[in-house]
């Protein structure tokens, strides 16, 4: 495997771009070997800056839905381009956007359109505040919710009074999300969840609908809005709001990643119940009217609507589970498939600093598969019967590799560190 552009342009970026790269998508935070930047990337496979092809269960960390450049999407985006995207104001395609939207998502009556999921869920914020006049916003603890200082992960250069009023609760747990509705008296605003446990580092959980169905209640007897964050799942669980499947239904939704096909688009989601509030917010972006992913976000809903996208993942998903749980068996390795097939999350047993996880997740990107360690990783639509074959037989290949080397693995220095530093606070 080459690696040698890859090397030189970590080297460079570390001398002009902070960290190398920030963010989730720095390698920082994975095996050693894993590739920094990408050049290309077609249907469900990427290629590195050295032209290493992996079949790439990462999707962009969602964006990539129906395949990379897609031709259906790319035809319209590129049209659309010569036309015009950025202009004075939004083209035609927004208003049939929030059109398409609105019927497609059960509880939306209007939608917003922004860039990134951040935008997206600050303004929900924003706007449960507005509406409400209260100030109080729930997230569930270890939630992610975007990078902005009232929800970023990290503590760096946020002060308390960015979190003012932002409280937590535990998913799936209604007395502790029953405490934190009584803790916040009558200045509840809205509470946040996603719909479904996808937080990174720890095995993912769907949703109790006991919890949803109570959250629901709970904010009808308090005039707070139920915002669900659909920025990760969203149109890859149904063709709705994903807590449509368990039938609760939100004030707001956000969405993001994946209805462009990974042209750059967010969108917030209202019912009527919230739309004095979203009008009386003050939200805009340069690029916030461009045309081109609006397109690209048509013709995406159009496959979503009428293809069976969603059912091939899911039965793509379930051989894949099926295939790595008899391949992780066989080896005598504990692993740990959760979420939906089509979003999964694989763990090791008995492995806290993650050190067989990332062994396994190398031995893997060796073989051409690039699966992740700590994230929920995306099935997309452009991968095959053969593609989740290739999976399983390189599965199988890397759990007796890691069996044989467990005793001398290593843990990785920065992830160990980062949990030696949780543990101690
Ligand atoms: N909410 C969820 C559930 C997400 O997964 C993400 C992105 N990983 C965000 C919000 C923030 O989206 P963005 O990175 O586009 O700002």
């Amino acid at each position: 495997m080459q690696r040698e552009t890859d090397l030189d342009l970590k080297r460079r970026a570390a001398r002009v771009l902070p960290n190398g790269v920030y963010g989730h998508e720095s390698t920082l935070l994975l095996p050693e070997s894993y590739p920094q930047f990408f050049s290309r990337a077609d249907g469900a496979y990427l290629w590195d800056a050295d032209g290493n092809k992996y079949l790439d269960y990462m999707c962009a960390y969602g964006p990539n839905l129906l395949g990379y450049a897609d031709p259906r999407v790319n035809a319209v985006a590129v049209e659309q381009l010569s036309k015009g995207d950025a202009m004075t104001g939004p083209s035609p395609a927004m208003v049939e956007l929030a059109e398409v939207m609105t019927d497609m998502v059960s509880h939306a009556d209007w939608a917003m359109f922004c860039k990134n999921g951040t935008d997206a869920t600050t303004m929900a914020k924003t706007i449960a505040r507005a509406q409400t006049g209260k100030r109080v916003i729930l997230v569930a603890a270890g939630a992610y919710h975007g990078a902005a200082p009232w929800c970023t992960p990290r503590p760096d250069g946020v002060i308390a009074e960015d979190r003012a009023h932002i409280e937590t609760y535990a998913y799936n747990d209604i007395d502790s999300l029953e405490a934190a509705v009584a803790a916040a008296g009558d200045d509840l605003a809205g509470i946040f969840a996603a719909p479904f446990k996808h937080d990174a580092f720890i095995d993912q959980a769907l949703p109790d609908p006991a919890y949803a169905k109570r959250a629901r209640e709970l904010c009808d007897q308090t005039g707070a809005l139920l915002i669900v964050d659909d920025i990760r799942a969203g149109f890859r669980l149904t063709r709705d709001c994903s807590w449509e499947l368990i039938g609760v239904r939100p004030d707001l939704s956000t969405w993001g990643k994946s209805f462009a096909n990974g042209l750059p688009i967010s969108a917030l989601l209202g019912s009527d119940r919230a739309r004095e509030g979203a009008g009386s917010i003050y939200a805009t972006g340069s690029f916030w009217f461009s045309a081109v992913p609006m397109v690209a976000a048509l013709e995406t809903l159009k496959i979503i609507r009428t293809s069976g996208y969603l059912e091939h993942m899911i039965s793509l998903g379930e051989t894949l589970r099926k295939g790595l749980g008899a391949a992780a068996s066989d080896a005598g390795m504990g692993f740990r498939q959760t979420g939906p097939v089509q979003m999964p999350l694989f763990l090791f047993d008995d492995d806290p600093d993650f050190r067989i996880g990332f062994a396994w997740s190398e031995a893997m990107l060796r073989r051409g598969i690039y699966v992740h360690p700590w994230h929920n990783m995306f099935l997309c639509q452009a991968m095959t019967r053969d593609d989740i074959d290739m999976t399983i037989t390189a599965a199988r290949e890397a759990f007796d590799e890691v069996k044989q080397a467990r005793a001398t693995l290593q843990p990785h220095p920065v992830v160990s560190a980062m949990f030696s530093a949780i543990a101690a606070e």
